[in-house]
């Protein structure tokens, strides 16, 4: 079973979702790499997809290329980091007013992608399942308690061996994290122990193996000396 860790008790973990696109410098840069050079506009609904619970692990493992018979499936795994929200309890049709009740914790989280076979599904109108939701492509920290902190008081720094390679504001996330829990609970329903990993800032890039990848999370409400509230430290094998 996976589970993830909220300050000092562990969760069982339901559900991973996962929203695309929604960081509008991310957006474009990935429109960009398809020959697109139109500019974006807030979709009517967020794109959504989601990740086995068995893809999950923690700070401290270790991501891994998945490899079918001794071949590796994909040369091209990107790194994206994102703020990650747990819910608490179910919820089922809650406005985006009341969003904020239903979310018990935040992290910092990897949503690994396996670029080229996201690209090969994209021309294909294939699912993306392969290339997101493979075994250790969810990588978590442990989540602090969310106390009614709203989720748009944060910045998401990833460095890539030492270097600075993400950085990003989830105030400029284009769905709030509050219409995100709305809309999953009207359309999927959402249970306690589901993550939501909510789209990733400009800046992804590939990663190899023996790279080090250092995330973190700051509270910018606090002072300055506190306001790292959650990190993760993987490597790549
Ligand atoms: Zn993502």
């Amino acid at each position: 079973m996976s589970i993830v860790h909220l300050d000092n008790s562990e969760v069982q973990v339901s559900t991973i979702y996962c929203i695309g696109k929604n960081y509008d410098a991310h957006a474009k840069e990935m429109r960009e790499k398809l020959g697109d050079k139109s500019p974006s506009e807030k979709p009517a609904e967020p794109m959504v997809f989601s990740k086995p619970a068995s893809s999950l692990i923690q700070s401290g493992e270790a991501i891994e290329f998945p490899k079918l018979y001794g071949k590796s499936l994909s040369s091209e795994m990107h790194h994206e980091v994102e703020l990650v929200a747990l819910i608490g309890k179910d919820a089922i049709n809650v406005s985006s007013n009341d969003a904020e009740k239903y979310v018990a914790g935040f992290g910092v989280g990897l949503d690994m992608t396996l670029r080229d076979k996201q690209q090969e599904a994209k021309k294909n109108g294939a699912p993306w399942l392969v290339s997101k939701g493979f075994r250790t492509g969810a990588v978590v920290s442990k989540f602090i308690p969310a106390s009614g902190k709203s989720a748009a008081t944060f910045e998401l720094v990833l460095q890539k061996n030492g270097a600075t390679v993400q950085h990003g504001f989830t105030k400029e996330m284009l769905f709030s994290l509050n219409e995100i829990v709305s809309y999953l609970s009207h359309v999927f329903g959402l249970h306690a122990g589901d993550v939501i990993f909510t789209g990733t800032p400009e800046g992804v890039g590939a990663v190899n193996v023996g790279d080090t990848l250092d995330a973190a999370l700051y509270d910018l409400s606090l002072p300055n000396d506190r306001r790292a509230v959650a990190t993760l430290s993987v490597t790549v094998a």
